[in-house]
């Protein structure tokens, strides 16, 4: 279970996120949406601390986190993010074994191991010793989710994972992260497929102006939405 409670963060005067409040429970996957400049990114980055939040706390299943090692959160907490941030030079194997090598300390061998199984549920380990260059954008997206789940983490947090592919490639990835979703991962998805929000998430955030305006299930969010402001988004998308 991951809460955030009250969260604020300001860059310079500009006040981006104003006492956000998210809660999502083990196991179930929340969906972030709204219009761009909201805040999206940033919440996800201060809910791992890439950026520390000027108030407010961040808990994992009940105990905050904020006086944790930041390095040591972002071992719990995996992030793909829209650009797939591979390594061009090393083989998609070495991408995925590197930091269960360099940060976990595993042998070389056991961690090449767990890359080829990792690899192997994103239905590339045929893939292995290519590089990321000769991949397509759905391939080495896919890549980046394994490099993530490599680490066993707690959490997995994805920002508009499928915005940069062509659109032919998205449909697998999205049907990567429902299986995802299924198998019981705590997941946050911030995205623009309305689709996957409606029907994957469990519950879904509507954020505007760095405050969530709405969250509930999709249900209620997509056929019964409260505020002027989520009816305007979704008129505006959908
Ligand atoms: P999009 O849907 O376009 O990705 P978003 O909801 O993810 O938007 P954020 O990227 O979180 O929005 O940005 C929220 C606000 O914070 C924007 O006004 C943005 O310009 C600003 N911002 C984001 N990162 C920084 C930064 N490092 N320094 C200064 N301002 C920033
Ligand atoms: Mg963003």
């Amino acid at each position: 279970t991951l809460t955030g409670t009250n969260l604020h963060l300001s860059f310079g005067s500009l006040h981006v996120l104003r006492g956000i409040d998210l809660h999502v429970e083990h196991g179930t996957t929340a969906s972030l949406i709204g219009p761009s400049g909201s805040g999206k990114s940033t919440l996800l980055r201060v809910l791992n601390r890439l950026i520390e939040p000027d108030t407010g706390d961040i808990a994992l299943d009940g105990k905050s986190v904020l006086t944790e090692n930041p390095d040591r959160l972002r071992q719990r907490i995996g992030m793909v993010f829209q650009q797939f941030n591979l390594f061009p030079h090393k083989t998609v194997a070495d991408n995925v074994s590197l930091a269960l090598h360099k940060l976990r300390k595993m042998p070389k061998d056991q961690a090449r191991a767990k890359a080829l199984e990792h690899l192997d549920m994103v239905g590339l380990k045929h893939k292995a010793d290519a590089r990321p260059g000769n991949l397509s954008g759905g391939q080495q997206q896919r890549v980046a989710i394994a490099r993530a789940l490599a680490m066993e983490p707690e959490v997995m947090f994805f920002d508009e994972a499928t915005s940069a592919l062509d659109p032919e490639l998205v449909k697998g990835v999205l049907a990567l992260m429902a299986d995802l979703a299924t198998s019981g991962m705590t997941m946050v998805v911030v995205t623009h497929e309305m689709g996957f929000s409606r029907n994957v998430s469990d519950s879904v955030t509507f954020m505007d102006g760095g405050v969530v305006v709405e969250t509930g299930p999709p249900e209620q969010i997509f056929t019964d939405p409260q505020t002027p402001r989520l009816r305007g988004f979704l008129s505006d998308i959908l």
